[in-house]
């Protein structure tokens, strides 16, 4: 392993780094101002060639390893910049079960920005449980009609497109039964309605109701019944580690935080400093791993559990350091209370690698 940049990755570190320079203060990077900016924030460093660095060229990506990624993260973090917006799951949804049509039309739009997207899987009564969800799509002619009730739906309140999860066939085990459809957020019969998070934050994410919205047949993902492999595509891909890249987020809070004590730091605050150099290590060392062709599976969950008590630890820090009275730092500590919760929950991550790396109980 060789940590350092190659000449290719130092020059685009430093083209990076006047860029980000000339960006300053023009994008908000934090509370609902940045979620509103976020579209602005991903077309601006798509056009100057520092987002989806590690996609396709043929849907407008650049083909360059992940590491790329992780140079962004650590630059913007460096910068003060604000963070990455992070849509690589379901780009490689989409790219592994999409036809060539569906991937041909929506996968630039994706890339580059110009059309937004959430996803639209967690219900109320189906969220570590997805197999039980309860949204309807029934054919009707050469249209799917949707009925249900979506939640925790980041970014529905801008997004264009939403990948959602439907029940075709109530016939078939539960997770044999769902489909999934690219259903655009703008049709009749949806109707988007935004949560506060216990930051303050209203733009994040919200609820989707769907009470009889049409979507053409082209628009399923896949065939029938094969919306469960997308879902695991997906959800494996939210903890892969090339978007743990941001563990760079976490060095900087730290940075931040140390920056404000006078004499012997807090002991939260050097078990964070350790967390974090931690997961920065472990992260690299994934990155090796793939590029040497190592794809990790199950693994993920390791990493999301690792950088769940990475940001935890950090957002204690930040409580026994400043308390309250820094409502930035202060947010960090609440937001850091969704990580064990977002993308699966980390008694699931427990799950999977006690059933399926350490093979208990199966
Ligand atoms: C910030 C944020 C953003 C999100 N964005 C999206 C999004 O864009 N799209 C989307 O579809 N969803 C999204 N979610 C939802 C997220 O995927 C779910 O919250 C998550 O899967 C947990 O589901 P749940 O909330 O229904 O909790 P539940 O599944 O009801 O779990 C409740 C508790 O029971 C535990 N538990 C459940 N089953 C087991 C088990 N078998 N073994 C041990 N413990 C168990 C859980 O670990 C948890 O502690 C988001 C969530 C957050 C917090």
């Amino acid at each position: 392993m060789d940590f350092r940049d190659s000449p290719e990755e130092a020059a685009f570190r430093d083209r990076l780094r006047t860029w980000l320079t000339e960006q300053k203060g023009k994008f908000p990077t934090s509370g609902d101002e940045y979620w509103a900016a976020q579209g602005d924030w991903h077309r601006a460093l798509y056009g100057a060639g520092f987002f989806g660095t590690s996609w396709p060229k043929e849907f407008g990506g650049q083909e360059l390893p992940p590491v790329y990624d992780v140079i962004v993260d650590e630059e913007i973090a460096k910068a003060g910049a604000p963070a990455r917006p992070s849509l690589g799951y379901l780009v490689v949804g989409l790219g592994h079960h999409g036809s060539k049509e569906l991937q041909q039309r929506f996968l630039p739009g994706m890339i580059n920005g110009t059309e937004r997207w959430c996803q639209g899987f967690s219900e109320p009564g189906a969220g570590s449980d997805l197999a039980s969800l309860t949204t309807t799509a029934t054919r009707d002619g050469d249209e799917y009609v949707i009925h249900g009730h979506k939640v925790w739906t980041s970014y529905s309140d801008v997004a264009d497109w939403c990948l959602v999860l439907a029940r075709t066939d109530k016939e078939v085990a539960k997770h044999k039964g769902i489909s999934a459809f690219i259903v655009s957020m703008h049709r009749p019969g949806i109707e988007q309605r935004p949560l506060k998070m216990i930051s303050g934050v209203t733009k994040e994410f919200g609820q989707v109701l769907f009470d009889g919205a049409r979507v053409p047949v082209e628009n399923m993902v896949g065939a029938p019944g094969e919306g469960w492999k997308l879902a695991m595509t997906v959800v494996s891909h939210e903890r892969e580690p090339s978007t743990l890249g941001f563990s760079a987020r976490y060095g900087k809070l730290v940075r931040q935080l140390s920056s404000r004590v006078d004499g012997p730091p807090p002991e939260a605050l050097s078990w964070a400093w350790v967390q974090t150099e931690m997961l920065r290590l472990h992260v690299r060392r994934r990155l090796s791993e793939q590029l040497d062709g190592i794809t990790h599976g199950p693994q993920g969950s390791l990493d999301k559990l690792l950088m769940t008590w990475t940001e935890q630890a950090v957002g204690h820090a930040a409580l026994a350091t400043v308390g309250t009275s820094d409502p930035e730092l202060f947010g960090a500590y609440m937001y850091s209370r969704a990580q064990s919760v977002m993308g699966g929950t980390s008694q699931i991550q427990k799950n999977i690698i006690a059933q399926r790396i350490l093979g208990l109980g199966v």
